[in-house]
């Protein structure tokens, strides 16, 4: 049995969720019709079609699949969602000789689990090839799944265009068939629309007819084939057409069908179709394998043109370096890029990926670092989906996380560092702020859960969409691409993906792959990381001259695991940094640690560092005078310590600090010990820290006003070292440290910079728009609103409606979210009910939660309605999960987390039980840490005078 049909089998008898596996599609559409069966020859013309219809905000489809029966059975079962009306349903069925009345047949649609039952009076022979053909229809949904609308401006006009969004189970919300992704068909796909809209799909477009309606009531094009295969099968169900979706006319204007080519075997979430006026950018690649031309475009709606060049430069230059990493040539002949304002980040469609703006556009004119990284990064971890997760496919969802571990580690970290043009980015050091960090942050609670979890329906599915599948699953992969050398993982991916073309896999394959690569037993070393929850610290006690003591138990953010939490025993890769005579970096990357305690021989009194580069995924803890050493060495310039240890450092001691296993001023002695830091990313990691401490005593004045303090200390002299203005020969590293320090020295209300931005401001709303850096518009926008009144807010308000930039677009969100004034803050919150952009209402409601002044008026905003907000977000993608997480998980008592858990206990969390459970803990760990370190912290600013 290959993993494949092992999935499927195991998945019949586990769930109600699940299909069986007896009876599978073979093909959506009409390539293998057989048409001798006249009865239905109008079938034969059929494919995966979808008619839409951009001004009724509606589709109606019709699909033929062509199935395969493996086992005798009486039922046919597919998913389709309540979103989408059947119409009719005609089965038929050429190699076995049964009778059309055996085949009648009754149906049941089971809303709850999104399932479709069909029952034949005779049963269905092994080895059988039934014809399945459903007409069905809905509306495009708002909700930015399935198959939906998404809106954008034209001289303040609002125009829409239709795009699907199908992962993790939302295919079935768009047409009926096998939503699972170990069901691998190929499709057929055509699209009815209106002449003057453009139609992309996964795959290019082999022929497009345009037509009147007139035309197509009189034979002409495939539309006038459709319309009477639609009443033909109407008739045959012997039913009228029902609600919705009876009219099949075109309607007035002028129409065109676009037939695309038939795509490979592929799973129903990387399906993908869209229609709309949009506008395109277009480059190609050669590839390297077989030197083909291959194109590659980015499509936008009107108000995104001109802004794609730089997403178009990555895929162009990304495309044939996979090709070469894989050593496999891509296998569709194009790959588009679709920009859409109303999209949750970006999806990696097959030939047609589709993104927010956020990460595709950009002003060529207005460049900045980080929306220049950020495309870079997702566009890349996109295409590496291209391969890893379209050609070889996870067999079920509880192995999603191989699927993103492996697409962010490409992403973020091997293609962007070692092959694309952008060393000086140091993408090793931003991974650890990026990924490695939130994936231990979360992964040290109890509500934590394995990254290779049990999983059968929706709810659970689309949760599983976190930071854990993401962060820790790349972290990890990271760990064991240092543990192996980078190379060698490679080669092991690339053996992996050539043994399981077209297929579906689990993480045992691709273990597989890289011990064959490495003759090393990768499934055991990589068990207890993916199936167990959490993670190890690794406690060092220095013995007689020369040996440490190591020891392993299970991190906890609270510092107590019970001995039954305590039992599992990592693989650790101890990466033991030392320096030889010459003071040579030297990391002994292959030592293991796995068992619960064992000495090592080391020399103690040279520099050492567990955990060398940080790439592992575990906490170290030293002596306190260790630990101490370690930072002074790692603060001395040309240490054997480089970025990413001290980053390593100083998120183990704020780790650490919140576990109460060592005093929070530990903390603040790294950050003191290393304030004259030069980089970027070694700030971005001590800010993440400071703000972290600063948030569990908000509502502290006195201490709030000391840290204040200390942060202005911090980066008023980086400003006043680096000024305000970016310089064309400076490096990356000191343009991202120069927009951090403004930013942060702004938010703490440092006076010169202050001044400084308000004259800026000044000066740009006099029409200099020169005056603001792309890189300081977020800070300035923030600081005129703080600083500012209702006139600011409202200049505000109309920079956010009238740009259709997201450079300057989420700046403008962050400005109207940064008033103290809790009048207008009220008004914020009234804003967010309108329809925004499904991109945007996030942005708005996690900025607004990060105002320590607006914090308050949210959660009792959002108690009071509740239920309103879940009657919008609740079907939805993961909103309500962001807005529980960023609303309450702020707080600091118990008082609180008791409220928030009696309050949730009478409503409906199916969708976000995870980030319910992580947020209760999270208030509680706050709480602890809050308590215990109020003295601490008050007494080492007390004695700097700060407080
Ligand atoms: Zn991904």
């Amino acid at each position: 049995m290959n993993a494949q049909e092992g999935a499927v089998a195991m998945s019949a008898a586990s769930s109600p969720y699940r299909l069986p596996g007896n009876v599978r599609p073979v093909h959506y559409g009409r390539d293998s019709v057989d048409e001798e069966f006249a009865y239905d020859a109008e079938c034969c013309l059929l494919d995966l079609n979808i008619k839409t219809d951009l001004e009724s905000l509606s589709f109606q489809g019709v699909v033929v699949v062509d199935l395969e029966v493996s086992e005798e059975t009486s039922e046919i079962v597919f998913n389709a969602a309540e979103d989408i009306k059947l119409n009719a349903i005609v089965l038929h069925i050429q190699s076995q000789s049964l009778e059309k009345e055996d085949l009648q047949f009754g149906t049941d649609l089971d809303p709850q689990y999104e399932r479709v039952t069909i029952r034949t009076r005779k049963p269905l022979l092994e080895g059988s090839k039934p014809q399945l053909t459903i007409v069905f229809g809905g509306k495009l949904s708002g909700s930015s799944l399935g198959y939906h609308s998404s809106s954008y401006q034209v001289n303040g006009t609002q125009k829409y265009c239709s795009v699907t969004q199908f992962e993790p189970t939302f295919a079935r919300r768009a047409f009926p068939c096998w939503d699972e992704p170990a069901f691998k068909a190929s499709y057929k796909i055509t699209m009815v629309s209106r002449e003057e809209t453009v139609n992309i799909s996964n795959m290019p477009v082999a022929s497009e007819t345009a037509y009147t309606s007139a035309q197509a009531t009189g034979g002409y094009g495939i539309w006038s084939t459709l319309s009477s295969a639609f009443s033909y099968l109407t008739l045959r169900k012997g039913a009228e057409p029902q609600s919705d979706i009876k009219a099949f006319s075109l309607g007035d204007g002028r129409w065109k069908s676009t037939e695309f080519e038939t795509s490979p075997v592929m799973s129903t979430y990387l399906v993908a179709f869209a229609n709309g006026d949009f506008k395109v950018v277009e480059d190609s690649y050669t590839s390297p394998i077989s030197g083909k031309v291959i194109p590659v475009r980015v499509y936008t709606t009107p108000d995104g043109e001109g802004q794609a060049e730089w997403s178009l430069n990555v895929s162009k230059t990304v495309m044939p370096l996979y090709e070469k990493v894989f050593d496999v040539e891509f296998p569709l002949p194009k790959l588009d890029t679709l920009v859409a304002n109303d999209y949750h980040g970006a999806m990696e469609n097959w030939g047609l990926i589709i993104g927010q703006p956020n990460v595709y556009l950009m002003d060529p004119n207005k460049p900045d670092f980080n929306t220049t990284q950020r495309i870079a990064e997702v566009q890349t971890h996109e295409i590496a989906h291209q391969w890893f997760g379209n050609i070889v496919t996870m067999s079920w969802w509880d192995n999603l996380w191989l699927n993103e571990g492996f697409a962010t580690i490409m992403g973020a970290l091997i293609i962007l560092d070692n092959f694309l043009v952008k060393p000086e980015w140091n993408s090793s050091a931003r991974f650890l702020i990026s990924q490695t960090s939130d994936a231990l942050a979360l992964d040290s609670r109890r509500s934590s859960h394995p990254i290779q979890n049990p999983v059968d329906n929706p709810n659970e599915i689309k949760q599983l969409l976190d930071q854990l599948t993401y962060a820790k699953a790349a972290s990890v992969l990271r760990m064991l691409s240092a543990y192996v050398g980078e190379e060698q993982f490679l080669k092991g991916v690339s053996l992996y993906l050539k043994k399981h073309l077209y297929g579906n896999s689990t993480a045992n394959d691709l273990w597989d792959g890289i011990a064959e690569a490495t003759g090393l037993d990768i499934r055991s070393l990589m068990d207890n990381w993916i199936t167990r929850i959490g993670y190890p610290v690794v406690t060092v006690t220095e013995k007689e001259s020369g040996v440490i003591h190591i020891r392993q138990d299970r991190f906890l953010v609270d510092g107590s695991p019970a001995p039954e939490e305590n039992e599992t025993l990592w693989n650790i890769p101890l990466s033991i940094l030392t320096s030889d005579n010459t003071f040579e970096r030297t990391i002994t990357q292959r030592t293991l640690l796995n068992q619960r305690e064992t000495d090592i021989k080391l020399d103690t009194t040279k520099p050492f560092k567990l955990n060398g580069g940080s790439t592992g995924v575990y906490r170290v803890r030293y002596s306190t005078e260790r630990a101490q050493a370690i930072a002074k060495e790692a603060a001395k310039e040309g240490s054997i310590f480089k970025t990413e240890d001290r980053i390593g450092l100083v998120s183990d001691t704020l780790a650490l600090a919140q576990a109460s296993l060592s005093d929070t001023s530990s903390l603040l002695n790294v950050i003191e010990l290393f304030k004259d830091d030069k980089e970027n990313l070694g700030w971005t990691a001590m800010n993440d820290a400071i703000t972290k401490l600063v948030n569990i005593f908000w509502e502290d004045e006195e201490l709030s006003e000391g840290l204040r303090i200390f942060q202005q200390s911090l980066y008023a002299p980086i400003v006043e070292r680096l000024g305000y203005d970016n310089q064309d020969d400076e490096s990356v590293d000191v343009k991202g440290l120069r927009t951090l320090a403004i930013a942060r020295a702004a938010a703490v209300g440092e006076p010169k910079v202050v001044k400084e931005l308000l004259s800026r401001w000044k000066a740009y709303n006099e029409g200099d728009e020169s005056a603001i850096p792309a890189d300081i518009l977020g800070a300035t926008f923030r600081v005129a609103v703080e600083h500012g009144g209702r006139a600011e807010w409202e200049t505000m308000k109309k920079i956010y409606e009238s740009s259709a930039s997201p450079a300057t677009h989420l700046p403008a969100i962050g400005g109207m979210c940064s008033s103290k004034d809790p009048e207008l803050i009220k008004e914020v919150i009234e804003y967010t009910k309108k329809p925004l952009r499904t991109q945007d209402f996030d942005s708005f409601w996690i900025t607004l939660a990060n105002n320590s002044f607006a914090r308050r008026i949210l959660i009792d905003y959002t108690y009071e309605n509740f239920d309103a907000i879940f009657e919008r977000f609740g079907r939805g993608f993961n909103t309500m999960r962001n807005i529980i997480e960023s609303t309450f998980g702020k707080l600091t008592t118990e008082e609180d987390a008791t409220k928030l858990e009696d309050f949730l206990k009478n409503k409906d969390t199916a969708g976000y039980n995870m980030a319910v459970a992580q947020t209760l803990e999270l208030i509680r760990v706050n709480t602890k840490w809050r308590r215990n370190a109020t003295e601490d912290v008050k007494g080492w600013l007390d004695e700097r005078k700060m407080i």
